[in-house]
């Protein structure tokens, strides 16, 4: 490594979906030599679920030669034995052959006489036009391995030096650490190579802006703004405390500017802006009693406006804002049972104005505005089941408009709007896997844009505006960790 056509295309957004022809025997080989690539040049493998773009792999292929980059559609690449995966996989996010740089010839002698076809065989030939992103690595995966038998050698059966280095020309070349195709050489991994690539590249996930660890767990937290300050709420269940904290204008969390403890604790809580006025609202799910509290400039908290408790336990409840009046839908994940009520601009609790039963609980559920328009997203995690159901004027239930299943359950999901566009992410708890997709103008699921693997899961995840700058701040609450980052325009 590294070398690519000159013309290479690369994955779009670093993501590359992939499935398996049915029955295909090297799935644990081809994910771990997936692994090694992600590390190696910054790109994410997910299973594919409707992607246009995609890989599949197969066990079977006239000669194992996979196209170089994306090549747009389904892209069938042939891995016949599980430890070549890692070389046709090189293919795949864009490395041409290392012995066929526009440069080899000053670095490795041809043995066109142990070659079968001597110069006529492709497989030799040099490009004269080639990206050579790293020096020369005769060590490479990416690099046929000589002495070796087959591999274009002749006699075929023979074990034959079809190249030799011209520093060391008893230096065994190519196929990786040891030759075995197994682990990339040290100068596969070098960061000047395909990873400064796809790092060139402009996507919708920003750098990290901060991180460190917090001396609690904060299950419930959101983000609001008062007089064009942006603040972090943060709630510790099992403690009761809470704490009120400057998100700055760099993404960087800042002074806590209130603090206090609770008699119970509330799991749910959301901020809502009704009136010129920013409220809070909280549920306790055991007790099941609400308040409504306002919050002020400063980050400080107001007077509590309403209080009350309801028949059940509403484990997800999101506000949703539509002709001038504010609303928040709650579901009961046991009865599957649902609501929606008004939120008054005092910050005193409205009327129901819809409720009905669903066939399934869903628990994750996020509203986002298209216009003039309201749409209710939510996934199942048991099903994997997801849904987009339009909000009506009125806090009344529009019709279901999108639907379908994903591969996994993203027990994190929050939606932005950056640049004009919906986007949405959502993170894995089982897989790690995040995502970022669109949302379309009519309110429908959009493309896929960017995928990727956290070190691990975050529990808490939740967007904030501060700056002009969009970011979101993950927390984990097993071990206190938490970070901000950037989320970019396209
Ligand atoms: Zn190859």
């Amino acid at each position: 490594m590294s070398v690519t056509p000159t013309n290479v295309s690369l994955w779009t957004y670093r993501t590359i979906p992939f499935t398996f022809e049915s029955g295909y025997p090297y799935q644990q080989e081809v994910l771990a030599a997936m692994a090694q690539w992600e590390n190696a040049a910054g790109v994410t493998f997910l299973p594919w679920s409707d992607e246009p773009n995609y890989l599949y792999i197969q066990k079977e292929s006239a000669d194992n030669e996979s196209g170089i980059g994306m090549q747009g559609g389904k892209q069938i690449v042939g891995i016949s034995q599980s430890d070549l995966a890692l070389h046709e996989l090189g293919h795949v996010i864009g490395l041409a052959h290392e012995h066929s740089r526009s440069d080899r010839d000053d670095h490795i002698d041809m043995q066109w006489q142990n070659i079968d076809g001597g110069q006529g065989n492709v497989q030799f030939t040099k490009d004269l036009y080639s990206n050579n992103l790293t020096d020369y690595d005769p060590l490479s995966v990416m690099h046929y391995p000589a002495p070796a038998t087959g591999w274009g050698g002749y006699p075929d059966n023979q074990q034959v030096w079809t190249m030799r280095w011209k520093q060391d020309n008893s230096l065994k070349l190519g196929a990786g650490d040891n030759q075995g195709y197994t682990a990339l050489s040290a100068n596969d991994k070098n960061p000047g190579g395909i990873l400064s690539l796809y790092q060139q590249q402009r996507v919708p996930m920003g750098p990290q802006i901060a991180s460190g660890k917090w001396k609690n767990p904060y299950a419930v937290q959101f983000s609001f703004i008062i007089d064009g300050q942006t603040y972090a709420f943060e709630h510790n269940p099992s403690a009761k405390s809470w704490y009120i904290q400057i998100l700055s204008p760099d993404g960087t969390p800042g002074a806590t500017t209130q603090h206090g403890t609770w008699y119970d604790p509330y799991e749910v809580q959301f901020p809502f802006t009704v009136g010129g006025r920013t409220f809070y609202y909280g549920q306790n799910l055991e007790k099941k009693n609400w308040f409504i509290q306002e919050l002020l400039a400063g980050g400080l908290v107001g007077p509590t406006t309403a209080t009350g408790s309801w028949h059940n336990a509403y484990a997800v409840q999101v506000p949703f804002t539509i002709g001038g009046r504010v609303f928040f839908f709650g579901q009961n994940l046991e009865t599957y049972y649902w609501f929606i009520q008004e939120l008054l601009p005092d910050g005193k609790m409205g009327s129901e104005t819809d409720h009905g039963t669903w066939q399934n609980p869903y628990h994750r559920q996020f509203t986002y505005t298209m216009g003039d328009r309201v749409f209710l997203c939510g996934q199942n995690k048991i099903k994997k089941r997801w849904f987009i159901q339009e909000l009506l004027p009125g806090g009344k239930m529009g019709k279901e408009i999108s639907a379908g299943y994903w591969q996994d359950a993203y027990e994190v999901q929050f939606p932005y709007n950056l640049g004009g566009v919906q986007y949405f992410y959502g993170q894995s708890m089982t897989s790690k896997t995040w995502f970022i997709r669109q949302l379309n103008a009519d309110g429908t699921m959009g493309p896929l844009v960017q995928a990727g693997r956290w070190d691990k899961g975050y529990q808490v995840q939740y967007p904030f505006v501060s700056g002009y700058q969009q970011y979101f701040l993950g927390h984990n609450t097993d071990d206190y960790s938490w970070f901000t980052r950037q989320l970019v325009a396209l």
